[in-house]
């Protein structure tokens, strides 16, 4: 089909079109660079296995032949994760404490990887919009299908304007190093890890189902969360980080979490869960997923499925529950900036 080829096409064509992100791109910009978003050295190899890890299949051709249901890929560790985001010289000047540090309840680390998360999710929220901006009007579409590719463009239109919003406040506070401005709560291990990943979410609902905020009002900015795993002096971590000018909704968010870590759900289960709710950006063990139960693996594709279609209503209490006992692996210690409750 001539559409679906011309859609992969054009968003490759977008993909490798590089530029740098960095908050002083300009003069000193040089070649730009594929990047890691879940760094080689430290974390994709950790779990890889000959040199490949699973990842997301959210291709068009391949939704088409599964009715809309998403699969895992087989993908080389030099490709996977990568976005053509910053220059050499910006990319190796500003992740240095955290390309060659493990990472520490540090706030400068926390930024860099809140703010690496941050400018991969705009460079593919850019080149969605105009990906999809150019391919609206392409003659093989019916109407019904313009019309999904139109209200698909005017969701990622909004998405970006969020995001240019967050990036202008990273931006300023990285380059004024205010790294005080920025919160973060992570859990450490010991065990093998099995997923990595980075993104980012405007949080709806918290992990007791209450509402947070109403991500149908434009009208105000929306509170930003990223996350990310990251390795530690033993181990890895899977940790959140946020600007304070999200407070409202990230201090809630990470307190409803306590909440149930308290009640006595397992943490593991929570994190995957919303691993697996509001991330498309990981990798996967492959021996990890090959072994997992058949039911487990529909569990997992269940939430994959209905994170990748935004048109599927999600219930309140999504993050609730769902997705028990998948996670053999622990978490041991939790560093954060928040105060104990109460
Ligand atoms: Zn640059």
């Amino acid at each position: 089909m001539a559409f679906l080829e011309d859609y992969q096409r054009e968003l490759k064509r977008q993909s490798r079109h590089g530029r740098c992100l960095h908050y002083s791109n300009g003069d000193r910009c040089n070649e730009v660079v594929s990047a890691h978003s879940i760094q080689k050295r430290g974390q994709l190899n950790l779990i890889a296995e000959d040199g490949h890890v699973y990842r997301l299949n959210a291709d068009f051709s391949i939704l088409e032949k599964t009715k809309g249901f998403p699969s895992l890929k087989k993908t080389g560790v030099n490709r996977a994760s990568t976005f053509a985001g910053y220059c050499k010289y910006h990319d190796n000047e500003l992740f240095e404490p955290i390309d060659n540090f493990p990472l520490g309840p540090e706030r400068e680390q926390i930024a860099l990887y809140a703010y690496r998360s941050l400018c991969r999710e705009f460079f593919v929220k850019e080149n969605a919009v105009k990906v999809l901006a150019k391919m609206k009007d392409h003659p093989e579409l019916d109407e019904s299908s313009r019309r999904f590719l139109s209200a698909l463009l005017i969701g990622h239109s909004l998405g970006l304007e969020g995001l240019k919003h967050h990036k202008s406040i990273f931006d300023t506070a990285l380059s004024g190093s205010n790294f005080e401005q920025f919160e973060f709560t992570y859990f450490t291990s010991r065990s093998p890890c099995s997923v990595q990943l980075s993104g980012l979410l405007y949080p709806d609902y918290d992990f007791e189902g209450n509402h947070l905020q109403d991500l149908g009002n434009n009208e105000t900015p929306w509170d930003l969360i990223t996350f990310f795993t990251a390795p530690v002096d033993e181990g890895w971590a899977f940790g959140f980080g946020w600007h304070v000018s999200s407070n409202r909704s990230c201090v809630q968010f990470m307190q409803s979490l306590a909440q149930r870590v308290a009640n006595g759900e397992k943490v593991e289960d929570m994190l995957l869960r919303f691993s697996l709710s509001c991330c498309e950006n990981h990798a996967i063990r492959i021996s990890w997923w090959d072994g997992l139960h058949e039911l487990s693996r529909a569990a997992v594709m269940e939430r994959m499925y209905v994170m990748m279609h935004p048109s599927v209503p999600v219930s309140s209490r999504y993050l609730a529950a769902g997705c028990e006992g998948i996670a053999n692996w622990q978490y041991e210690y939790v560093h954060t900036t928040l105060r104990a409750a109460g």
